[in-house]
């Protein structure tokens, strides 16, 4: 019996930005694995078992993934958003790595809408020139390649998303984040604060860079900073088509 899995993106909150592509694997599967708030949002049904697990067991969780499918299951990893930005499809496949008996079993990356096109869209349109992201947690890589990394996107003048800004586990790094940029020169940016975006608690706040707090973003904000270039129209933001 040949089982497969799945690694699908549940979109940033909204049921209707799930894609009918994902919602018809979760239809047909019979195991949901992933992070408990993340499987939590997939509806409990008979024959469908679901397998919760803490954040931090990324590696462990893709790997029972793998068990689970070489077993005959049909198998979804669900991650927030899109599940190749900053989630669990890296993990499969490192995974994947150390399990060469597991190389042959059919595997499929499912899109869904990451937070930073969802908050963009929110907001009008932020992203509309070139523009990167940015994982602002230091649990899987060195504090000092953060700040290199924001140094060379304002010195480039990319609009920057940065996700997972600001944890209970880390609450000083943002502040950093913060004044690095307004060392780089970018206090007149404005910046995006979307909370809880596509959800019933969703905020938008716009502020200049130099009048950001650290304490306008948590674990649920997508915060975007705008190039030199980006402004304001009544309530909504953008980026210019050109840059001169
Ligand atoms: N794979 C996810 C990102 C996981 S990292 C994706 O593609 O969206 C988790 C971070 O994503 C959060 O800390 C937050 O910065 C951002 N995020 C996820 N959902 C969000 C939402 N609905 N509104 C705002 N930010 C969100």
């Amino acid at each position: 019996m040949t089982g497969s899995l799945t690694i699908a993106g549940l979109g940033p909150g909204d049921e209707a930005l799930i894609t009918p592509e994902v919602s018809a694997a979760l239809a047909r599967a019979t195991d949901i694995v992933g992070y408990a708030p993340y499987v939590a949002r997939v509806q409990p049904r008979d024959g469908l078992t679901l397998h919760p697990s803490d954040n931090r067991v990324e590696l462990q969780r893709a790997g029972e993934a793998l068990r689970l499918a070489s077993e005959g299951r049909d198998v979804v990893v669900v991650s927030s958003g899109d599940p190749g930005v900053f989630a669990m499809a890296s993990a499969v496949f490192e995974a994947l790595e150390d399990a060469p008996e597991w190389r042959d079993l059919p595997i499929r990356v499912l899109p869904g809408v990451t937070a930073m096109l969802a908050a963009a869209a929110a907001c009008g349109a932020p992203l509309g020139h070139d523009f990167c992201a940015i994982n602002l947690s230091d649990n899987l890589k060195p504090w000092p390649v953060i700040e290199k990394r924001l140094r060379l996107a304002a010195e480039a003048d990319f609009a920057i998303a940065m996700y997972n800004p600001r944890s209970a586990s880390r609450p000083d790094g943002f502040g950093r984040v913060l004044e690095i940029l307004r060392e780089a020169g970018c206090g007149e940016r404005i910046v995006v604060f979307a909370r809880a975006v596509s959800t019933p608690e969703q905020r938008i706040e716009m502020v200049e860079l130099r009048e950001a707090r650290p304490e306008m973003a948590d674990m649920r904000t997508l915060v975007i900073v705008g190039n030199s270039a980006t402004r304001r129209v009544g309530r909504w933001v953008y980026a210019p088509r050109q840059v001169r």
